[in-house]
């Protein structure tokens, strides 16, 4: 079941303690559509300016990745965002942000894209986001993210979103910025309340939290030693997760489960360095392979 995802593509420029690296293949939109093509084809739907190198739009077609809604526009910019890691290589601070064109990115989606069963709305402006909701005919599950900035600066708009999207995902700090709430338990179950069915929050190296009015549960990450650029770990989680749904075309309670591990193991390898240079070097039978080892590590 094809998917489709609205978000930022971007230039990342990205330093952790050991290393750094300028103007790299980024966006929310593009660690989520590139996890979840090994499951279930991808639309891809966002902007860049005319500086962008094509290479890169190569590189996701390559992956049944489809990028006709990926718009090159003249005479403007790339979305650049800049981050820095701390030595414990799970909190990081926001250098720079320059929106270029993707501070005017108002969709527009082909006839095909509008008739998604399976939607994500990747990070970006609870307006822009309501926006593609707009346009959706067809859709069986809507499922955003989001993030601090637009928590302080469009709280309005986002919770009227809120009331339309089946699922969120969101961090830790995020539920409890949005919630006023410092136990994760009940600022998840408060997030759910503001309308979503479930609600996933993510804890970074602890894995994630999974919250429905009937199911509670976390899900630990997958234990890695090799943490290179955990740039992309949430979008990368959400793409797997959804990826898996969309290929299962099914979301009850068991397979969303299943899904969120998936999501969990795409991530693992995600962070294993940077961009996407990891992700390009595995296929579906890597995540198979760490999938057996996540289950018997949870068995007991
Ligand atoms: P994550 O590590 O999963 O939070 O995602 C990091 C990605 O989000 C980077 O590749 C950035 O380019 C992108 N990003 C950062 N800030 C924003 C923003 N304000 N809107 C959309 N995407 C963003």
């Amino acid at each position: 079941m094809p998917l489709l995802v609205v978000g930022s593509v971007a230039l990342d420029s990205v330093e952790t303690p050991t290393a750094k690296r300028d103007d790299i293949l980024g966006g929310s939109a593009v660690f989520f559509s590139y996890a979840a093509s090994y499951f279930t084809p991808v639309k891809l739907v966002s902007v860049v300016g005319e500086d962008w190198p094509n290479e890169h739009t190569e590189l996701l077609q390559q992956r049944n990745i489809d990028t006709s809604g990926l718009e090159v526009r003249a005479g403007a910019e790339t979305f650049r965002w800049r981050g820095k890691y701390q030595p414990n290589m799970n909190d990081r601070d926001t250098l720079e942000v320059h929106l270029n064109v993707f501070g005017e990115f108002d969709p527009v989606l082909a006839e095909e894209f509008r008739r998604s069963k399976f939607v994500f709305l990747a990070n970006g402006s609870p307006i822009v986001q309501a926006k593609v909701l707009d346009q959706v005919t067809d859709a069986q599950l809507t499922v955003a993210d989001t993030m601090d900035l637009w928590i302080r600066e469009q709280n309005d708009e986002l919770r009227a979103l809120l009331k339309r999207i089946d699922g969120l995902v969101l961090n830790d700090s995020e539920a409890k910025l949005l919630t006023g709430e410092e136990n994760l338990v009940l600022a998840g179950h408060k997030v759910r309340e503001m309308g979503p069915r479930f609600v996933v929050v993510k804890k970074g190296e602890h894995g994630a939290m999974f919250f429905s009015k009937y199911e509670t549960y976390v899900l630990p990450a997958y234990p890695t030693e090799q943490v290179v650029d955990p740039t992309g770990a949430g979008d990368s989680f959400a793409g797997g997760m959804m990826g898996f749904l969309a290929e299962q075309d099914d979301f009850e309670p068991v397979t969303l489960k299943r899904a969120m591990a998936y999501g969990i193991l795409v991530a693992s390898y995600n962070v294993e360095d940077f961009s996407l240079d990891r992700m390009q070097r595995i296929e579906r039978d890597d995540i198979e392979r760490r999938m057996e080892k996540y289950q018997k590590m949870l068995l007991f």
